[in-house]
């Protein structure tokens, strides 16, 4: 069946316009576009493609490196996969799991598929993204070989923002003044107020947004520090301490 400029699609199941349905399988070559993959089930009024719609390049190319944007991956809506070795002599059908899908990642970026003569997977915890105190990170057991992961845990922009902050107070030298620059981050746990009470030799520059202004908290050497809240926020920080607003 061809439908507009997509080489191959071919509808499973439901999907009629105007009906509800739980699931719709769609089966599609390779080779067609994902923009045009998602303007055809757009026009179907169906949804769990969007994130594909901007991605250039072939479902083939997609499934090959398990393609995502906007927290949606390939992973999450493939079911099958039906793949024919280079040579053409040999036909074979993944399952989503045989598929091995990891970040970017597929079984088709091992040997075309075929696990004879591929590697064994060597798993070790290791950053896939780094943590920023603006973007979260992300922490996968992954093959140190090719990447493929089986499990994954984020590591947040906030705790990367407070565990810095905490090591550079543990880190100042004796009787400096620093400033800690904690960007849109304005509420504190106890652990992050203990660390700055270890250090009361310092002198400290709590930067942080609040309501769209810039606070900075002044915590003078020597002053007793208050850590008996669970948690710190803007107002009793400058409830506390002197501050300026910009
Ligand atoms: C501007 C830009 C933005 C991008 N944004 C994103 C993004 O948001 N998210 C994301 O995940 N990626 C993104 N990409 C990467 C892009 O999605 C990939 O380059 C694309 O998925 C590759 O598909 P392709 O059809 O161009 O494959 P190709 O580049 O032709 O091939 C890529 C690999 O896939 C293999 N392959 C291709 N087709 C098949 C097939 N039918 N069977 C088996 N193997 C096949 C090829 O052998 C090759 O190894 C972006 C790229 C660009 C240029």
């Amino acid at each position: 069946m061809c439908i507009r400029d997509i080489s191959y699609i071919e509808e499973v199941s439901g999907g009629d316009r105007g009906k509800y349905v739980e699931k719709f399988y769609l089966r599609c070559g390779a080779s067609v576009l994902l923009s045009s993959l998602a303007r055809n089930i757009l026009d179907r009024s169906l949804t769990g493609f969007e994130f594909a719609s901007g991605i250039p390049g072939s479902l083939g190319g997609a499934l090959f490196m398990n393609a995502g944007a906007y927290g949606g991956e390939m992973k999450d809506i493939v079911t099958e996969v039906r793949a024919v070795s280079p040579d053409g002599s040999e036909i074979k059908t993944f399952t989503a799991e045989e598929m091995e899908f990891g970040y970017r990642h597929s079984i088709l970026q091992e040997n075309g598929g075929k696990q004879e003569g591929g590697h064994s997977h060597q798993f070790e915890w290791k950053t896939i993204t780094t943590p920023t105190a603006e973007m979260d990170g992300l922490e996968a057991y992954a093959c140190i070989i090719c990447g493929y992961y089986t499990d994954s845990v984020p590591v947040s922009a906030y705790s990367y923002a407070c565990t810095e902050g905490a090591k550079q107070v543990l880190a100042a030298g004796q009787n400096a003044e620093i400033t800690l620059k904690m960007g849109r981050w304005c509420s504190y746990p106890r652990w992050f107020m203990e660390k700055l009470a270890q250090r009361r030799d310092l002198t400290i520059h709590l930067q942080f947004e609040y309501l769209h202004k810039q606070y900075e908290v002044l915590i003078p050497a020597k002053m007793p520090m208050d850590t008996e809240c669970e948690w710190y926020g803007p107002l009793k920080l400058c409830n506390l301490y002197p501050y300026t607003i910009k």
